[in-house]
């Protein structure tokens, strides 16, 4: 006779070092435990992750067999109703096309957790003392270690070790795994966002799981996170399993009973276009965060968001037309003179300045350096982008661009992009046991 089982939980986000506003959405209650780590860049990755929050916290209720199916068929659902809504978002404001999130989510039946994944948020398992990663990150690396063409501790530091391979993008495919975990008393479970695997290790990790008290260890691994560096937001939600008929440990917030929300979701974010950014989110030491570098992610994550200067263009051919010539003309030729794209002369990557845009009698852009990059020895992705113009803010993120198409060109496949063509080597998803 098996005993029955509980849990008590435990959650906390911090925004990180270097970032100025918090992606990651997390979540916890006696029923359900969810992480997202959203991208897009500054406007929506934030929004992304809230609203797949929002859609995975309407399943943490009590389900009706009828209607929900068991627990592996809410969170299904749930998962499905978070990408339609990201994608009823894009539709309705294409400033945020491209935005996107992680997921992973336990969702608890009374006996056990029906468990979905997507995405590079991770899920660890300390049961009697040994560590295990029980998702596999959904990454363009990863599928190269899958591979056998490069090692765990080198995807570790790899460059592209970010670039998502399957994400919630609010587009018809959607390609997460879901199966039933069967917890044992004592297990404890880690929810992370990549900025917390990212700055510690493994062994870390497992060391600071294995202390007494959840919300200490929360605290615990997010000050680890910072202490190291803390490129990233990072959010963990903890669970740790405990037998049903177990005390409430009254040194632990969650012996309230109430859920637990941080990061992204419990800022509430609210659409809007792509050139207004949230507040910044609270960090656990309440410093500001550093100045605002150019955000590596977005580079890294695939795809780019829209244009930042697709208003501003827009408004400047508008000025055109209706000025004609003068003043306004020569004010509108002297902004666009500022400005920088990434685009392609005579098959190689150049870089020019001036605005992709064309007048007729005027030329608004000219070239400003010619790369020994060919074209044609790009991914498929980055040569679309590079025909369309990759809009930059200035000189040092076009030369930034064009360092980093360096290092994709002849690049093995498969191509890394959320949309692969060809998928990676599948990863074997795990079955759904029979209830
Ligand atoms: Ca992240």
């Amino acid at each position: 006779m098996t005993r029955a089982l509980g849990f008590r939980y435990s959650t906390l986000s911090d925004v990180g070092m270097r970032r100025s506003e918090n992606q990651d959405s997390g979540y916890a209650s006696n029923r359900l435990l969810a992480i997202a780590d959203g991208m897009g860049g500054a406007a929506a990755g934030d929004l992304a992750s809230a609203t797949a929050m929002e859609a995975l916290r309407e399943i943490d209720r009590d389900l009706d067999p009828e209607i929900d199916g068991d627990a592996l068929d809410a969170l299904t659902e749930a998962t499905a109703r978070a990408n339609h809504r990201i994608g009823e978002l894009i539709h309705d404001d294409p400033a945020v096309e491209g935005m996107g999130t992680t997921i992973d989510a336990m969702l608890w039946d009374g006996k056990r957790f029906a468990i979905a994944h997507i995405g590079d948020s991770r899920i660890y398992r300390l049961r009697d003392g040994q560590l295990e990663q029980i998702t596999t990150d959904h990454t363009y690396v990863q599928s190269l270690v899958a591979e056998g063409r490069l090692s765990q501790e080198e995807a570790r530091v790899h460059p592209h070790r970010s670039l998502l391979l399957r994400a919630v993008l609010g587009r018809d495919e959607l390609d997460p795994e879901f199966w039933w975990e069967e917890p044992q008393i004592g297990d404890r479970y880690l929810l992370c966002s990549d900025g917390l695997p990212d700055m510690i290790s493994d062994e870390t990790i497992a060391e600071t799981l294995a202390g007494e008290n959840i919300d200490v260890i929360a605290t615990e691994l997010v000050r680890l996170a910072l202490e190291a560096g803390g490129h990233d937001n990072v959010t963990v939600v903890l669970a740790e399993v405990v037998g049903a008929d177990a005390e409430d440990d009254e040194n632990l917030a969650c012996a309230d009973g109430r859920p637990q929300q941080v990061g992204a979701a419990a800022e509430n974010p609210q659409p809007r276009t792509g050139l207004v950014s949230s507040s910044p989110t609270g960090r656990i030491d309440g410093s500001r965060p550093a100045a605002h570098d150019e955000d590596p992610e977005v580079l890294r994550y695939a795809p780019r968001p829209k244009p930042r200067f697709g208003w501003l263009r827009g408004l400047l051919v508008t000025m055109v037309i209706l000025a004609g010539v003068g003043a306004s003309l020569f004010v509108a030729w002297q902004w666009s003179q500022k400005q920088y794209f990434v685009g392609e002369v005579a098959g190689n990557v150049a870089i020019f300045r001036g605005v992709d845009a064309t007048l007729p009698g005027l030329k608004l852009s000219h070239i400003d350096e010619v790369s020994d990059i060919e074209v044609s020895s790009l991914p498929t992705y980055h040569q679309q982008r590079i025909a369309k113009g990759i809009e930059v803010a200035n000189r040092a993120e076009a030369a930034e661009i064009v360092a980093n198409l360096k290092t994709q060109a002849k690049a093995p496949e498969p191509e890394p992009t959320v949309e692969p063509t060809k998928k990676p080597k599948p990863i074997k998803p795990k079955t759904k046991a029979t209830p």
